[in-house]
């Protein structure tokens, strides 16, 4: 049984949510699929968040507008089935907007409310359109990822809670799963001991996919974006920058720490015991080999990738692989890990400095 996850990108519109709706079609052995919200759906609730606790109601209102306009455009897209469905949700947020404009204070766990309501209208549509285009071939529901997804009340930053997921998981999905059942769930959003909305941590719901994945103990995780696997550097600055076709738990991990964005950084560590593979894909490509991430690789390499971030009073540069140590470098370390350094790098322009260190190790 595989889980894929299918990021904002991939669901950003209507068209692009019919790819992700092929890929799952052409994936049979698919049994969950984890859906992110609508390209920046999260960065506009964000602010809505903010506008809220400015005081500023008719800013929240506006931009709550907004949302909904394009998610109903959205649903028109799609089809006449999803209308009154994705009215219905928007309805009860609505209310649920209402109650949250009488109060006078907000803290974080209004916040998680108020961002897992990108995540419930995607998956919704999704699922919609799923179950459309299956025709009864395969039974598609959706399931609340707040029904299973069990984490602590660490608002903003929740810590999953493994076992609870597992029990919750094995209940409602195993006898579907065996009966040939296919699931949409929300990334990103949990609950904490109370029922309480929580979320994992902005671009979180990776971390979902493999969460879901260990507790149903799946054969591989499949994650679906907007790039054909992993580089090693920011494929959108290095323009040479190389695909990897496969790497190690290790090395992803701290590829995605040092700000590879491709992953969130804590995606693998539920994978690694029970060794499940994890494919990094392009939606729009889904034939093209992507990325392998798992225990083993079979052809070690000794430098993997290098990421570059900007600080108020310069740059971190950090070179990610097991060769890290033979390399001479003259700026200051200021981190290193078994398998990565950081350096300090005064001032300059980010991309810039990127190049010229993709140049110096890479080429
Ligand atoms: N929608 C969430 C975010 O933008 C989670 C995710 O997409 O991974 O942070
Ligand atoms: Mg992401």
């Amino acid at each position: 049984m595989i889980v894929a996850k299918f990021g904002g990108s991939s669901v950003k519109d209507a068209e692009a949510m019919r790819a992700c709706v092929n890929v799952v079609k052409s994936t049979p052995e698919l049994g969950v699929v984890i859906i992110s919200a609508t390209y920046n759906s999260t960065n506009e609730l964000e602010r809505i968040y903010l506008s809220l606790s400015n005081g500023d109601k008719n800013a929240a209102k506006s931009q709550w507008q907004e949302i909904e306009k394009r998610h109903h455009e959205m649903a028109k897209e799609l089809g006449e089935f999803c209308i009154a469905p994705i009215q219905a949700l928007m309805d009860s947020f609505n209310f649920k907007l209402k109650e949250l404009f009488t109060l006078k204070s907000f803290d974080a766990h209004h916040r998680d409310l108020i961002l897992s309501f990108g995540e419930n209208m995607s998956s919704l549509l999704f699922q919609l359109t799923l179950k459309e285009e299956f025709k009864g071939e395969r039974e598609v529901y959706l399931v609340p990822a707040t029904s299973f997804l069990k984490t602590n009340s660490n608002f903003g930053l929740a810590a999953p809670k493994p076992e609870s997921i597992k029990l919750y998981c094995e209940g409602l999905f195993r006898e579907g799963l065996n009966n040939g059942h296919l699931f949409v769930t929300q990334g990103f959003i949990g609950s904490d001991g109370q029922d309480q909305v929580t979320t994992l941590g902005r671009e979180g719901s990776d971390y979902s996919a493999t969460l879901v994945a260990s507790a149903l103990n799946a054969s591989e995780v499949h994650i679906w974006t907007d790039v054909d696997g992993v580089y090693s550097a920011d494929p959108n600055i290095i323009k040479d920058a190389k695909k990897l076709e496969e790497l190690t738990y290790d090395e992803a991990t701290a590829f995605a720490s040092a700000g590879a964005k491709v992953l969130f950084s804590k995606t693998l560590a539920p994978l690694i015991s029970a060794d499940i593979p994890l494919k990094v894909g392009k939606t729009n490509d889904p034939a093209a080999a992507g990325t392998w991430i798992r225990s083993s690789v079979s052809m070690p390499k000794d430098l993997i990738g290098v990421t570059a971030k900007e600080r108020s009073d310069g740059l971190i540069l950090t070179l990610v692989g097991n060769g890290v140590y033979d390399l001479d470098i003259e700026h200051s370390e200021i981190d290193r890990g078994d398998i990565y350094r950081s350096f300090y790098h005064q001032g300059g322009d980010c991309e810039d400095i990127l190049k010229l260190w993709y140049e110096r190790y890479f080429s």
